[in-house]
């Protein structure tokens, strides 16, 4: 686990943070709402304390959608070019952020995959099936 800051930012560049290890979790959840609001097969989520948690620029870019009728799901996103940023998970003292918006590496490894039986139909393991450096 490192022990400097790690920082992150959104696609544009506009919005920037960064947290201080350790982080309070690190997992791929694979249930239906964290597919469409990621747009992918899962989500990549690290769960750091509130407080070693910092924006750094662009905070008023960031806008916060809640779920009706969910306990706590909600996704925050860059205003300007729609990357999902980080969030306070309500009635929790964490932030959720998503790990493929960290700019570099974490030190630090899922630890699991949650909602495993709400993955996609379509999900295949990246280790079953060729893989390119590069566009194939
Ligand atoms: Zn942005
Ligand atoms: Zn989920």
């Amino acid at each position: 686990m490192p022990t400097e800051s790690i920082s992150g930012s959104c696609l544009c560049g506009e919005v920037r943070f960064e947290v201080d290890p350790p982080f309070e979790g690190f997992r791929y959840c694979h249930c239906s709402r964290c597919r469409k609001a990621s747009g992918s097969a899962h989500a990549a989520n690290v769960f750091v304390a509130a407080s070693q948690f910092r924006w750094l620029a662009g905070e008023p870019l960031v806008k916060r959608f809640d779920l009706p009728g969910a306990q706590r799901f909600a996704v925050c996103f860059c205003t300007q070019c729609g990357t999902r940023m980080p969030h306070k998970v309500k009635s929790t003292d964490n932030m959720l952020v998503p790990a493929g918006v960290f700019d570099g590496d974490l030190g630090v490894r899922p630890q699991n995959s949650i909602f495993w039986k709400s993955r996609a139909a379509w999900y295949a393991s990246p280790h079953d099936m060729p893989r390119s450096d590069e566009y194939a």
